[in-house]
């Protein structure tokens, strides 16, 4: 793959780059439901009578548009209408499915300003988290294509001990349900999309019920892009109305789901209560990733990635560094210089270029948010927290905040948000830390600041995480790069971006 190129998005430095986001996004202020959108069920829109409002994270005044749910009368025609595709979709050529797939890449890129404005007004992201959203979607796709091609378009042969040659091609498994976060409500979307079609399943995809207009438009590039109607459907709606049959029904050959722990299990023991074979399940949930600090790291190294890791995207990231552990010795000194860093941190409306984070998803996010500093302000010893400006009647904002705190046992779960716990460890404890840190159950990401090759490489041997960073940020992984999964409470992997993502997606038979 020395030819792939990760995709680069608009340098919003150059005058001439940033008008057309401009543009778009001076087109969505202050005006009321912008977009109108509804299930799509082979290649047609559905209306129903369950029509909810989405408002700006950062603007609870401006509605960004209304979305129509599906019910149960769709949920059941889109998934016989995936079951009936299946058999034409998985015999075409694998090449033309990847075509699809390059095809999508492409309008992606020629719909920047529109899918960015849109990331930013329906999610809250800021400039530069919309513009890095709309690039990792972008890869996916091409890398996806390229995967697909190489490996998935020919039969492979196996050669056994009596010189007996055998052939195997991988194929799609049948219906795939996708069910992605609003995190990332274009790249997570979108790669767990394509990834199920390009392999050759059908796909019924439920986006986030906070971000489901970007899955709309989604949906609607990849129609455009060549993928048949009646092979790819969404259903927007909640858990209870749509996720729940969609994991329920008994054609449900496999499932994507990115999210919570918790909902992660609920949907295995709902496919496993099944009385049909199992079936494979995809799942990237949480964490509570920690960051290592040891006394021969650099300091203002140290608290640039931290503060990017932990309140980037406003710590809406399962990446996201949520304890950092901090060598003694040192502690004195990295610990201040957090603070400082902190009180720098721009807490704004996203559609400022100089705002560094953004608001939080929703109210509901919000509270958990506030009620966790309450608590944490009496068991914890306060370090920072970033000033916030007067938009509490306007958006759902949280100022990051960071807590010292005695050990990481103090957190029951993850909270997904700025917040930052910082602990201090002596270097003859480090294993206790680190065994400490698996217990916890989650695996998904881990930093680490050594300039000391023998303790860099004595964490990765012992922590159990799927993404180490060693004397960098952890958040940020990129496509065919930095495979991104984890393992325990983290999910199942394998990783989203790697090459050994899209097996899981197929079967493999022999011919
Ligand atoms: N891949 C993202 C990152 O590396 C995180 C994905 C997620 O939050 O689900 O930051």
């Amino acid at each position: 793959f020395a030819d792939r190129k990760n995709s680069f998005g608009p340098n919003i430095e150059i005058e001439s780059e940033w008008r057309p986001f401009k543009a778009q996004i001076d087109t969505f202020m202050g005006q009321d439901t912008q977009w109108r959108a509804y299930p799509i069920v082979g290649g047609e829109k559905v209306k129903t009578d369950q029509t909810h409002a989405i408002k700006s994270p950062y603007d609870h005044s401006q509605a960004v548009g209304d979305i129509d749910w599906a019910d149960q009368t769709t949920v059941a025609k889109a998934i016989g209408l995936a079951q009936a595709a299946f058999p034409a979709w998985s015999a075409r050529p694998t090449s033309e499915r990847a075509d699809c797939l390059d095809k999508m890449a492409d309008l992606m890129e020629e719909n920047y300003p529109e899918l960015m404005a849109l990331c930013h007004r329906e999610a809250g992201k800021t400039i530069q988290d919309s513009i890095d959203e709309v690039r990792e979607a972008v890869d996916f796709c091409r890398y996806y294509a390229q995967q697909a091609r190489s490996h998935f378009a020919e039969p492979h042969k196996y050669t056994d001990f009596l010189g007996q040659d055998k052939r195997a091609q991988w194929k799609g498994h049948g219906v795939f349900t996708c069910i992605s976060p609003w995190n990332f409500p274009l790249a997570i979307f979108t790669g767990q999309v394509v990834a199920a079609l390009v392999v050759g399943n059908t796909v019924i995809a439920k986006p986030a019920e906070q971000t489901s207009l970007i899955a709309v438009r989604a949906i609607e590039l990849l129609h455009q892009a060549g993928v048949p109607g009646n092979v790819l459907h969404l259903l927007p709606g909640d858990g209870a109305s749509v996720g729940a049959p969609l994991t329920n029904d008994q054609r449900i050959a496999g499932l994507a789901f990115t999210g919570s722990t918790g909902t992660a299990q609920l949907i295995n023991r709902t496919l496993a209560a099944r009385n049909v074979p199992p079936v494979p399940v995809i799942a990237e949930t949480g964490g509570q990733n920690a960051m290592i600090i040891d006394s021969t790291s650099l300091p203002e190294q140290v608290v640039r990635d931290a503060v990017r890791s932990a309140f980037a995207s406003a710590g809406q990231r399962c990446s996201a560094l949520r304890v950092m552990f901090v060598q003694k010795d040192i502690a004195d000194r990295v610990i201040p210089m957090i603070k400082g860093a902190m009180q720098e941190q721009s807490v704004g409306l996203p559609y400022l270029h100089s705002t560094d984070v953004g608001p939080v998803i929703d109210q509901k996010a919000q509270t958990m948010l506030l009620e966790h500093i309450k608590h944490m302000t009496k068991v914890g010893k306060l370090i920072a927290q970033a000033e916030l400006p007067d938009l509490t009647n306007k958006g759902t904002f949280v100022p990051p905040t960071a807590f010292e705190i005695d050990s990481i046992d103090q957190l029951t779960d993850e909270k997904f948000g700025p917040i930052l716990h910082v602990v201090r460890y002596q270097a003859r404890d480090l294993n206790t830390i680190i065994d400490t840190i698996n217990q916890s159950g989650f695996g998904l990401t881990m930093g680490v600041h050594s300039r000391n090759e023998t303790t860099c490489a004595r964490i990765a041997n012992r922590a159990r995480v799927g993404n180490l960073y060693i004397n960098r940020d952890q958040v940020g992984a990129v496509v065919g790069v930095q495979p991104f999964g984890g393992q325990g409470l983290s999910g199942t992997g394998p990783k989203a971006g790697g090459p050994h993502y899209l097996q899981r997606f197929a079967t493999e038979q022999d011919l």
